[in-house]
């Protein structure tokens, strides 16, 4: 269970007469099952002695941590770090500790740390060591801070927003019921310094929010920040949705709505998860009228604009913020069977980009069920789908040829008329039914001996056969969008 490279470190400090364990985010990926994305060690020994130790180190000084190189290829094992046992100083701006001091006992290094479950530590043999009943708190799915609350929050703001990060990442998406809890006090020592979080760099921020939105219940963890009174400093364009009604289509308030698109968002891309909870972030502002009458028009263009002012704001990179605000752009496609064209369908792939189309048509999954309708592909958007994939495949005509018309007429020297369409649909025909002839030479020199044919029987030859195979075709996509 615990790597062979994480042990090695453990025991080169043991032998050299330190004290040495794994300690917080692994110790509870461990327990909670879950492949931890780094392993941290925790020491007695000070930076200059655990350098002494690993040749191959380097230190942070402004972290106290040593980074041991390990030579291993994974990427969780490459390097690892290692941090003397200490306590953070008084905290100057409840953002950084004033300073590090370094400590004797592991107990007090756990004590620093920010919640139970992330207050433990184990030793080589898997023993593990738990002051603050982290391991129960588990069982019972509890993010509770290590200590008084109100001062943790008050020390470091950021551990606010990590608590709720931590009760979405820890969730499953199939488990409706057992749902972790940020403890009572915990969570209203949140609300009491929930203003603090302005305080906090919006990179870190936004790093933590990510991960909410990333986690298999991202609306868990909207909901929660705004239970905890986060929501309105972080996006508090979101709340302004709390309590607006829409109109006769919907049974929901435009907030539980934008957060239900997010819960039923079909697709794990961050830029598709933020377009789910951000399509509608403009109808509070376009919405006019009132009650089952009210409309929302332009919500789309005014929405992609909104939700690029919020993510500019956040700092998330460009391309996240430029396609998020593209599908919310145009989540409002038209479409209805029998009345959109093949021309249509092709217009609306080349206005949103061939590579968005899942995006767009997830989006729009997310929107429907968000709505509260039950079926989440109704048969419209199977119909939509099999369109795109009709207008957007390979044509079977004679462009797909390695021959044309201008090489045959320049081959059998004979002018522009009806027998170089013929020869061009029976070459086609052919090439149709056994794809590996469509090589340059074997069609000139098949186009020599055909010429010697009819038109008439040529089209003989070709018409049947291109006709059945177009149907094929048809008959494997419907089959396959399973639309009649
Ligand atoms: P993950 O790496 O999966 O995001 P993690 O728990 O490992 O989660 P890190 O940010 O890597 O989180 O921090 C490692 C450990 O350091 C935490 O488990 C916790 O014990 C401690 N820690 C991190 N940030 C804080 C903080 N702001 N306040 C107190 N302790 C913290
Ligand atoms: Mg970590």
């Amino acid at each position: 269970m615990i790597p062979k490279e994480v042990k090695s470190i453990i025991k080169k400090l043991e032998e050299a007469g330190f004290e040495a364990y794994i300690v917080g985010g692994c110790v509870r990926d461990v327990l909670t099952k879950k492949i931890p994305i780094d392993w941290d060690i925790t020491t007695s020994a000070k930076p200059e002695q655990i350098q002494k130790i690993f040749p191959r180190s380097f230190y942070n000084n402004r972290f106290g941590t040593v980074t041991a190189v390990t030579g291993s290829k994974n990427p969780a094992l490459k390097e690892i770090q290692i941090t003397t046992y200490r306590t953070e100083g008084k905290y100057l701006d409840k953002r950084w500790p004033e300073k590090v001091e370094f400590v004797g006992r592991l107990e007090d290094d756990l004590s620093r740390r920010d919640f139970t479950i992330n207050a433990m530590a184990m030793d080589a043999k898997g023993n593990i060591f738990d002051f603050f009943n982290g391991q129960k708190d588990i069982e019972n799915k509890i993010i509770r801070a290590v200590g008084d609350a109100d001062q943790r929050f008050s020390e470091d703001a950021l551990r606010m927003i990590r608590a709720i990060r931590f009760a979405s990442q820890l969730n499953s998406s199939d488990k409706e019921n057992s749902t972790w809890q940020i403890e009572k006090e915990t969570l209203k020592a949140i609300k009491k310094h929930s203003a603090a979080i302005g305080l906090i760099s919006v990179e870190r921020i936004r790093d933590e929010l990510e991960k909410i939105i990333l986690s298999p219940r991202p609306s868990a963890g909207i909901e929660a920040l705004k239970e905890a009174n986060l929501l309105r400093h972080i996006i508090p364009e979101l709340e302004l949705g709390v309590g607006v009604s829409q109109n006769r289509h919907h049974i929901y308030t435009i907030y539980e709505h934008s957060v239900l698109s997010l819960k039923f968002c079909p697709n794990e891309k961050l830029e598709a998860r933020l377009a789910s909870l951000f399509h509608d972030i403009a109808k509070p502002e376009t919405k006019r009228g009132a009650g089952e009458d009210a409309t929302f028009y332009n919500h789309d263009i005014v929405g992609a604009k909104v939700a690029k002012k919020i993510l500019r704001r956040l700092k998330f990179p460009n391309e996240i913020i430029e396609k998020t605000s593209h599908l919310i752009r145009n989540h409002m496609f038209f479409y209805n069977i029998g009345e959109v064209t093949e021309a249509g369908v092709r217009r609306l792939i080349k206005r949103v980009g061939a590579e968005n189309l899942k995006d767009l048509i997830d989006l729009r999954i997310a929107d429907r069920l968000g709505s509260g309708v039950p079926k989440a592909k109704p048969y419209k958007l199977r119909h939509l789908e099999y369109l795109m994939a009709k207008v957007s495949r390979h044509p079977l005509s004679v462009a797909m040829l390695k021959i044309n018309g201008n090489d045959i007429m320049r081959l059998l020297d004979i002018k522009q008329g009806p027998i170089i369409g013929a020869l061009l649909n029976a070459l086609l025909a052919e090439v149709l039914e056994e794809p590996k002839l469509n090589t340059k030479k074997y069609l000139e020199n098949r186009a020599k001996e055909l010429a010697e044919l009819s038109v008439e029987k040529l089209k003989e030859k070709s018409e049947k056969v291109i006709k059945e195979k177009k149907e094929e075709v048809e008959l494997v996509e419907k089959s396959r969008f399973r639309v009649q």
